[in-house]
């Protein structure tokens, strides 16, 4: 039961305790009596009141109001009363005797009945009129100190001390070893023990005990003073500062840690309100209020924060506790007030939240899936990712096992790969699944998990899971490429067949088609069934994927049916019924070839695999395209190059059948023209040769020109000289001077001739040729212009190329094998120059090229 501690000294009372109480006013008597009382009933002890009927009623509504059962305990004989003028009755004298008796009866009853002990309160009001029996008072006192029942009983003894002869109250300050005045209980020091004031002592030992108590005082300063020390000097060593504050809040005393902490001296503290101190840090009204309510409301706090930016601490927060302090010598009350810096432990703990954040942060934004399993494989943490790889929002799987997703069919080999992992702690194990997500569609995952249910931060299995469909997917392809790629062969037409059914399957079209340019016109090669081999398009600008060829659109081109799609003209789409093209050019050099596209007749979308597979079709096809071309071009050279071979060795057969069958009947001359034009011959055979050799070479990257310093101009001269001589119209045109440069003689002049005779060659005979020389910043600038046939606009680059004739230079009406001007580029360029066709104004060609000055 609750009671407010009106005298807590009483709460220290024990068994063998016997008490003298002097009070001024009957209600202190009241008071303490209520107070022993209550005590006594929560301790379970019998409790005797020897009384006024009066004051025991009062005593009896006190409890009552107090909560205690009052009629019960006085049933049961826990309470009992004795009315003190029955005990002495007024006319007889008090005998101690008869009272010690009781006593020792009521004790022996009350250890009979089980009590724990016995609580007596004896009101001695009565003894105020009755001096005559004060001495025999003062005796019956001191015998209850030696009762044998003693030591189970806690005697009150309650006088009213103004009307009481002082004599007497030293007697009963003689007789009690403990004094109550004023709501304190004293360890009583001018008490003595019965054998001593009864008179049966030696004066010797009388004067042992009082040296004894002496000692035993001077022992007990010493205690206090040793335990003040013992305190401030504990208050001194503690890490925390301290202050002590008196109740206007100023400064009594600090502690070391405390001028340590601050950097400050005890003339900048002591005196002063504390809520002035250092920068007024303490100065916060919400603080103030509470310390200045810890001394009326006997109050305190503790971890009061304050978060301050110091001098020479730096930002710190420190928490305040405070407690009131009484000093009782001096009857001053003290605010102790202790600072607990709790920075670096924030700090960690804030560290400790941002770093749970991180991690929490890296599993719910990680790209894989994480799961956790309690010990039955139910799944207690699903990271929000689920939702993209599983297909199941994260409260969806919880309390769900994985295996209920799973197909049965792979449920054995997931099984026994998770046995495993329960079988060896903190190893990982890998299996790949199917994966049913919550509308119905299957993906497959991989999981990796390890069984960390021994770790005490995870207790479970943590899995992650990874949707590689894609992946399979992609694998499955490259699988298919691969076989596609095996199965490649010789023959064009099987391996452009190869690659559109390879590129319906893969991407799993409804038809796949090669649209081939043929000459203008656009052939079509389809996986349709009885539809073989290339085919021609009449009108080929309605096939779908006609803007491919334009060479307008390098990237996939995806045609959807509707209004004014292009499908509704396509004549594959028309005669199936498709509805959805997809289409990539087939591009080799710089030429669009044709264009590779898939049909289908429902909608889809398209994956950036699909377009990569596509592409990388259509490359395949392009690499074919490039082979029949080079094949082609190795045939026609082998053609051209027979002729060109072919034509010098008849000549020089013919010249040299006639010298010898008709060797008598020519004359001189004519046998000198004959060797002449077989020389001729030969020297063409052998410039035929070379220039081969010189091909050869570029391709071997061997074509190496010997730099030196040389004229151009003795070079340029020479070579317009000897065509000249051939009786070619030849002019030279000097716009410059030109000095020595860095150059091989043999293989300019090898260029110039080259292009002089390209300009005579595709020039009517008697059409003049003009060679002009320039000088430019850094470099001399040759150019030989005709007024021949010229060159397309369209083969301006290409005739550079090895092997390459014009169109018509085909058909052969003049000599050559396409190496001329390959094998001219690669000596200029070699030279550091460059070189190039235009047009001449009015027909016929410039050919011009540069050499570095
Ligand atoms: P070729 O030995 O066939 O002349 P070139 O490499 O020297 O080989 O020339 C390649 C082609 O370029 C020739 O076949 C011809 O079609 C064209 N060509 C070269 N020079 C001229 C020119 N001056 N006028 C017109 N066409 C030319």
């Amino acid at each position: 039961m609750e009671r407010k501690d009106v005298i807590p000294e009483l709460k220290c009372l024990e068994p063998g305790d016997h008490l003298c109480h002097f009070y001024t006013d009957p209600a202190e008597r009241d008071e303490v009596a209520v107070t022993y009382f209550h005590l006594g009933l929560d301790r379970g002890e019998k409790i005797l009141y020897r009384g006024k009927a009066t004051t025991w009623r009062k005593i009896l509504v006190a409890l009552r109001r107090e909560g205690h059962d009052v009629d019960s305990l006085l049933a049961r004989g826990e309470l009992s009363f004795f009315d003190s003028r029955e005990a002495h009755p007024p006319g007889k004298p008090f005998d101690a005797r008869a009272a010690l008796e009781f006593l020792e009866g009521e004790a022996a009853q009350c250890a009979a009945e089980g009590w724990p002990a016995l609580r007596v309160l004896g009101d001695m009001s009565w003894v105020v009129d009755r001096s005559g029996d004060w001495k025999e008072m003062a005796r019956f006192e001191a015998e209850i100190n030696r009762l044998p029942s003693a030591k189970s009983c806690i005697f009150l003894c309650q006088f009213g001390s103004g009307l009481l002869d002082p004599s007497f109250q030293l007697e009963l300050l003689y007789t009690h070893p403990k004094v109550l005045v004023e709501k304190e209980v004293y360890d009583n020091v001018f008490y003595r023990p019965p054998g001593e004031y009864l008179g049966n002592m030696h004066s010797r030992s009388v004067l042992s005990h009082h040296l004894d108590n002496l000692k035993e005082r001077k022992r007990a300063l010493l205690q206090i003073d040793e335990a003040r020390e013992f305190a401030e000097a504990i208050v001194d060593t503690v890490r925390e500062p301290m202050l002590v504050l008196d109740a206007a809040l100023r400064v009594v005393s600090a502690n070391r840690s405390f001028y340590r902490t601050f950097r400050t001296m005890p003339e900048e503290t002591e005196g002063r309100p504390v809520y002035e101190l250092g920068e007024r840090q303490w100065d916060i009204p919400a603080l103030r209020r509470l310390l200045e309510e810890i001394i009326p409301l006997n109050s305190h706090f503790e971890g009061y924060p304050v978060e301050h930016e110091f001098a020479h601490l730096g930002k710190r927060v420190m928490l305040l506790n405070a407690r009131r302090l009484i000093r009782r010598e001096r009857g001053e009350d003290l605010i102790l007030l202790a600072f607990e810096d709790v920075t670096d432990r924030q700090r960690a703990v804030e560290e400790l939240r941002r770093r749970e954040e991180y991690f929490q942060a890296l599993v719910e934004n990680a790209f894989d899936a994480v799961t956790v399993l309690d010990g039955e494989a139910r799944h207690v943490y699903a990271s929000p990712s689920v939702e993209r790889v599983l297909g199941w929002r994260p409260e969806e799987l919880l309390g769900r096992t994985p295996f209920e997703f799973m197909d049965p069919e792979e449920l054995p080999a997931v099984l026994e790969a998770f046995m495993k992992g329960m079988e060896e702690p903190g190893t990982v194990h890998r299996v790949v699944h199917r994966w049913r997500g919550s509308d119905g569609t299957w993906r497959v995952v991989e999981s990796l998990g390890s069984n960390l249910l021994h770790e005490p931060s995870i207790r479970g299995v943590v899995i992650n899971c990874r949707d590689i469909t894609r992946h399979r997917l992609a694998e499955e392809r490259v699988h298919r490429l691969n076989r596609m790629f095996l199965s490649l062969g010789a023959d064009f037409l099987a391996n452009m067949e190869t690659v559109i059914r390879a590129c319906k399957e893969i991407l799993e079209g409804d038809a796949a088609v090669y649209a081939r340019l043929e000459e203008e016109k656009l052939a079509l090669l389809t996986t349709l069934p009885g539809e073989e081999g290339f085919f021609f398009l009449q009108e080929g600008d309605r096939f779908a994927g006609h803007p491919l060829l334009s060479g307008s659109h390098p990237r996939p081109l995806v045609i959807r049916e509707g209004a004014e799609s292009p499908l509704e003209e396509d004549p594959l789409a028309k005669a199936h019924g498709y509805s959805l093209f997809l289409g990539q050019p087939v591009i080799f050099g710089e030429r669009t070839k044709g264009a590779l596209g898939v049909y289908y007749s429902g909608e889809r979308p398209f994956s950036e695999e699909d377009l990569e597979t596509l592409i990388i079709l259509s490359r395949t096809l392009a690499v074919e395209e490039e082979r029949l071309a080079r094949e082609r071009g190795l045939k026609e050279f082998i053609d051209v190059a027979s002729h060109e071979l072919r034509h010098p060795i008849t000549l020089i057969k013919g010249f040299a059948l006639s010298l010898k069958e008709r060797n008598e009947m020519l004359s001189e001359r004519q046998k000198l023209d004959l060797l002449t034009a077989i020389d001729q011959g030969a020297d063409r055979l052998t410039r035929l040769v070379e220039n081969l050799l010189d091909v050869s070479r570029i391709e071997r990257g061997q074509l190496e020109p010997d730099l030196r310093p040389a004229e151009l101009l003795p070079l340029i001269r020479h070579a317009v000289n000897e065509i000249r001589t051939a009786g070619k119209d030849v002019s030279l045109h000097l716009k410059a001077n030109p000095g020595a440069c860095l150059l091989d003689p043999d293989r300019f002049l090898e260029v110039v001739y080259i292009l002089l005779e390209n300009a005579v060659k595709f020039s009517p005979s008697d059409s003049p040729v003009d060679v002009e020389v320039e000088e430019r910043e850094f470099e001399y600038m040759v150019s030989v212009t005709d007024r021949g046939i010229g060159i397309p606009e369209e083969e301006r680059e290409r005739i550079f190329d090895r092997f390459y004739q014009v169109e018509k230079a085909r058909y052969h009406s003049k000599p050559g094998m396409g190496m001329g001007l390959y094998i001219a580029r690669e000596i200029i360029e070699r030279h550091g120059g460059r070189i190039w066709h235009e047009p001449r104004e009015g027909g016929g060609s410039v050919f011009r090229f540069t050499i570095p000055r």
